[in-house]
């Protein structure tokens, strides 16, 4: 059985005190479901994981980073590895985000590394795919995700891709409301698994969790999670709302 899991990325949002007034709501809300049937996760900016890790400390909420690099220390102006966020408390991290992907410039190849990276140092990546209008549009969807899948999960020993979240976000969806339709989603959603069962085996396939992410609402989130192959949400927009993040929640229970 996998179990539901709920991430919030709240992207470049917040300061110090809505940070951490934002966490301690969820917190205060979600101490009957969070941990329990279901994982719970907040993806704070670099600069706040350590004041929201203390206002989770007695919640079953756990912290995630946006990103990480991939180099264990050394002369990286402005990045921050994987023991650095260790350190903060963090236990998730994004990697590939379609913002990494398409507004930073981020390539498979390195995404890769980011995996790779966070797995070995002790942190349970969320690796982000998913495929831009164009590619929808000329029919390109299972393309792109494989492509991003392979390569993403390159050089991953089973027992490795134990560690890994994977999160299905059609760009087109992400922070535009226009989320895709529980069919769409679904059939991604079954493409992907299929497809991690022929790079592994139906055990791999049949635990990994697998995310959808893009426009979820309080109003869509139950519809989505019913779908067979969705075992949880990524949430940007309405994670930074306490009210709606609780009720999404709430939903995937
Ligand atoms: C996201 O940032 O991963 C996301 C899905 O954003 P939104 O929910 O705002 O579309």
């Amino acid at each position: 059985m996998r179990k539901p899991f709920v991430a919030g990325n709240w992207k470049m949002n917040t300061n110090g005190q809505t940070s951490v007034q934002l966490a301690k709501r969820i917190a205060a809300g979600s101490a009957e479901t969070a941990g329990h049937g279901v994982t719970v996760a907040v993806c704070p900016p670099f600069v706040y994981l350590q004041a929201v890790t203390k206002a989770l400390s007695s919640s079953s909420i756990a912290v995630g980073a946006q990103d990480m690099y991939f180099e264990p220390d050394g002369a990286f102006t402005g990045e921050i590895s994987s023991s650095m966020l260790k350190d903060t408390g963090c236990t998730y991290c994004l990697c590939g985000h379609s913002e990494r992907r398409h507004v930073i410039g981020e390539t498979d190849e390195l995404i890769n590394k980011k995996v790779a990276a966070a797995i070995s140092g002790g942190l349970l990546p969320i690796l982000c795919v998913g495929e831009l209008l164009s590619e929808r549009q000329a029919s390109k969807t299972n393309e792109v995700v494989t492509r991003q899948l392979k390569q993403g999960l390159a050089g991953l020993s089973a027992e490795k891709l134990s560690a890994v979240t994977i999160a299905y976000e059609p760009v087109r969806a992400i922070g535009t409301g226009v989320t895709a339709t529980p069919e769409q989603a679904q059939e991604a959603h079954d493409f992907i698994r299929t497809l991690v069962g022929r790079m592994y085996d139906g055990r791999a396939a049949e635990e990994i969790r697998i995310l959808y992410g893009g426009s979820v609402k309080p109003g869509n989130a139950a519809e989505l999670m019913g779908c067979k192959d969705i075992d949880g949400l990524l949430v940007g927009g309405a994670s930074l709302k306490a009210d709606d993040f609780l009720a999404i929640i709430q939903a995937a229970v």
